[in-house]
């Protein structure tokens, strides 16, 4: 594919979603413990109550903030006890409402430090350079007050969050693993922050000036988190893991519809086969 073909394909999947944002929203709803879903049927945003506040897992578009704000409300909780958006990483659709979230409601901003740099040097790698029908909002690179590094334990409350940089999708994308504690049993949630496809095409990275070494770091990574134990893995879009197939598991009485041992695994094999297929066709192509 041509980076104009990429471009075109991207616009023409998300042209309905910016138009008419309210028919992605979807009703929020609690995974495990004190965590919650507050995503939309696109982008997956995750709550979760540490005891002392709340902690965001990525903030969605600009344009679905009120879609977000409205699920918050919805759970009963207030969008002001959110004290930190802790970020996947640096692209638009993760961080994009992070900017008027921080000024509406006072939280702070967290994401690993590469990709702060990513989003301060290379706007068009993180706001996506296909993405000219995106309100110009997303460009305003937001203002973060925590930059996170490989391997630190980012603390709020009683939650610990393991942060471990996976970059490829992102040259500072992170994994997420924490525990979470409902009726004395302790579960451990995994979120690979950033398996899409499209940023480590060839032609997608020649054009935003990004390294090709971004495709080998990005089957690296899949192999850096292999083997960890995660009962719950989270979605950075529902397609990751299913997510609503489990909701509607979960709301048909199975009590461990998000407990799945297997699935971190399975994921990372489906990804690297994903992957591996699509730098084939590339080198294919090339010849
Ligand atoms: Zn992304």
């Amino acid at each position: 594919m041509t980076y104009e073909e990429v471009k075109q394909k991207y616009q023409q999947h998300h042209l309905a979603f910016y138009r008419d944002p309210g028919d992605f929203a979807c009703e929020p709803f609690r995974i495990f413990g004190p965590l919650y879903y507050v995503g939309d049927k696109r982008v997956c945003e995750h709550l979760i109550d540490t005891g002392d506040g709340l902690v965001l897992i990525d903030s969605g578009y600009p344009h679905t903030i009120h879609l977000l704000v409205d699920s918050v409300w919805r759970l009963g909780f207030d969008p002001k006890d959110i004290r930190y958006i802790i970020h996947t990483h640096g692209h638009y659709d993760h961080y994009g409402a992070s900017n008027e979230f921080k000024r509406l409601y006072g939280c702070q901003l967290v994401i690993s430090r590469t990709d702060a740099e990513l989003i301060r040097d290379n706007p068009s790698a993180a706001s996506g350079s296909w993405s000219s029908i995106v309100t110009p909002l997303a460009y305003i690179p937001p203002a973060f007050d925590h930059l996170l590094e490989d391997g630190e334990d980012f603390v709020c409350g009683n939650l610990s969050i393991h942060c471990v940089e996976v970059p490829g999708h992102t040259p500072g994308a992170m994994a997420f693993f924490f525990d979470l504690a409902e009726n004395g049993r302790t579960l451990r949630a995994g979120l690979f922050g950033g398996a899409g496809l499209g940023s480590v095409r060839k032609c997608v990275l020649e054009h935003r000036h990004q390294p090709l070494s971004l495709q080998q770091d990005m089957l690296d990574s899949l192999e850096k988190v292999r083997g960890e134990k995660v009962d719950i893995h989270l979605g950075n879009h529902p397609d990751n893991n299913d997510t609503f197939g489990r909701r509607a598991r979960q709301l048909a009485g199975d009590p461990d519809a998000w407990i799945d041992p297997a699935a971190w695994d399975r994921f990372l094999d489906a990804a690297r086969a994903k992957f591996e297929k699509m730098f084939a066709e590339e080198a294919a192509e090339a010849i």
